[in-house]
């Protein structure tokens, strides 16, 4: 099948979250079943055009009613792809939507004003992309809101009769990676896709008084995904959906959960340049090599016998930092003083919480953390922590438990989305499971769970060795989720036949 992906990040070029991860990552799997995969997505400021080729000529791209905007079309291999079946990637250049620093927004402009336009122009662009190099997708497949429209476009400019052409044999599948992100902005905007205004409503745009990406994809695409089964369950409720679950509830029968990979070309602990000494489940040397290497870093006591928490996240609420973080309500300092750890921390995000967490290092002696964002930093801590902490109030998939769990670090996690999939939890008794697990959001749940890992640290080593090589065997590949993924496309084209 030809597919092309149409996605606002793709790792290595644009990233903020396990999107960009994921885009990439599913990518290179699916070509290695034989596919021709081509991935679209902006050409950000921070993407260097010198590194790139540009396709000779520029593009014209309809907008608004009747307009025309103007893009250059710059051209890579997707690093990582092989050399037999290489992923090219296009990148879309408009120096007014994207020649500016940030992705989606800035520190002081968090969502770019006119992120709507910007969006809808992406994947407007998208379809001429193919007009332009005349090639047309059996698949495309987009990401998020951002390229939610590629899908409404499809389905109610370029499949139909009077259209350019090209696309008639096109399906449309939408992976949503976060249903708390859904792009709505006032309705002034939908002038600028140029769609009618009937399709304002048949598409499902209408938001109240606003437009709705996300819900308008998810009204037109053939087929509708998230990226873990509980999670697609979860969406379907009201606690979890986010107001569109009703939307999810009514496009049920093509909607499901598939659960997202690793790439285990980078997350590897027999392959890891990142971390001092490579080890597997038979030999687990490098492990405490790893740890010895993180203590130094963060200067705390090179001790082994003390157990490490390890966090890496965006400091979000999402992720459950306020009930860790929040001032005179978070569990960080009675975890830190009643508990004999240490505990490391890599993150970025909201300032008040940036400011907490570097307040806290100065305070205990058992608290470290590093406020940014560091690939290097981020596998030292994979693979030095004993436990990983993610206590989550929602979460699509989740790939740090993965990660965690194929270096042999017990994820704590709260029971939600893809850490229900993913992480089994532990059973004092049998001494199965391969972390901790807990129901409800607070700092008590939070504070009682470590300090249950820690208990068994202390008093069950045995039970520790065996949840670190039962996570270590799990086949966390891209290879498995990449074929549902061809499954949810076949079953997307019989739909149209
Ligand atoms: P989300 O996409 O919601 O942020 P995921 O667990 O799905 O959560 O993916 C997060 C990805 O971003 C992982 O690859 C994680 O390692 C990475 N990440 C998050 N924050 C940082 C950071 N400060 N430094 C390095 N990597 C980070």
């Amino acid at each position: 099948m030809k597919i092309l992906m149409v996605s606002s990040e793709a790792v290595p070029f644009a990233k903020t979250g396990g999107l960009a991860d994921m885009v990439s990552a599913l990518s290179i799997g699916l070509a290695k079943l034989g596919h021709e995969i081509r991935i679209v997505i902006p050409r950000y400021y921070a993407v260097d055009r010198s590194s790139l080729e540009m396709l000779p000529g520029a593009m014209g791209v309809p907008v608004g009613y009747g307009c025309e905007e103007w893009s250059a079309v710059y051209t890579a291999k997707l690093p990582g792809s092989s050399k037999k079946n290489p992923i090219t990637v296009y990148f879309i250049d408009h120096e007014n939507f994207f020649g500016k620093d940030g992705i989606y927004g800035t520190p002081t402009e968090p969502d770019f004003l006119d992120n709507p336009r910007r969006f809808t122009f992406f994947c407007r662009a998208a379809f001429q992309l193919c007009r332009k190099i005349r090639w047309f997708p059996d698949v495309l497949h987009a990401h998020d809101w951002p390229a939610a429209l590629a899908p409404v476009y499809l389905k109610f400019a370029e499949r139909v009769k009077g259209s350019l052409g090209g696309f008639e044999n096109t399906v449309s599948v939408l992976t949503i990676h976060n249903l708390g992100y859904q792009g709505i902005y006032y309705k002034d905007n939908f002038d600028y896709t140029g769609l009618g205004w009937d399709v304002f409503y048949n598409a499902g745009f209408e938001d109240w008084s606003m437009m709705n990406f996300l819900k308008a994809g998810m009204y037109s695409a053939d087929k509708l995904n998230t990226v873990s089964p509980n999670y697609a369950e979860e969406t379907k409720t009201q606690a979890h959906g986010f107001r569109l679950d009703g939307v999810l509830r009514y496009r049920s029968a093509d909607y499901s959960g598939i659960l997202n990979g690793i790439d285990t070309a980078v997350w590897n602990p027999q392959k890891d340049k990142l971390i001092p000494k490579s080890y597997s489940a038979n030999d687990m040397s490098g492990k405490e090599a790893a740890k010895t290497a993180l203590q130094h870093y963060f200067g705390l006591a090179e001790d082994p016998d003390l157990p490490i928490i390890g966090m890496v996240t965006r400091l979000t609420g999402q992720k459950g930092v306020g009930e860790l973080f929040g001032p005179s309500y978070g569990c960080i300092w009675s975890i830190c003083r009643d508990m004999k750890l240490q505990f490391v921390l890599l993150g970025s995000g909201e300032a008040w919480c940036e400011q907490e967490i570097m307040g806290l290092s100065s305070r205990l002696s058992n608290f470290r953390a590093q406020i940014g964002y560091s690939e290097d930093i981020s596998h030292i801590i994979e693979a030095g922590a004993d436990f990983f902490l993610m206590p989550s109030l929602y979460e699509p998939c989740g790939l740090n438990q993965m990660y965690s769990l194929a270096y042999g670090t017990l994820p704590i996690v709260r029971r939600t989305g893809g850490l229900t999939d993913t992480v089994e939890n532990y059973d004092e008794g049998k001494g199965t499971g391969t972390g901790f697990l807990f129901d409800d959001l607070n700092p008590q749940s939070i504070y009682n769970t470590v300090g249950w890992a820690v208990w068994a640290w202390y008093n069950r080593r045995e039970h520790i060795d065996a949840m670190r090589v039962r996570a270590m065997k799990h086949d966390f590949s891209w290879e498995k989720s990449a074929k549902k993924y061809v499954k949810m496309y076949e079953e997307a084209s019989e739909k149209i036949l």
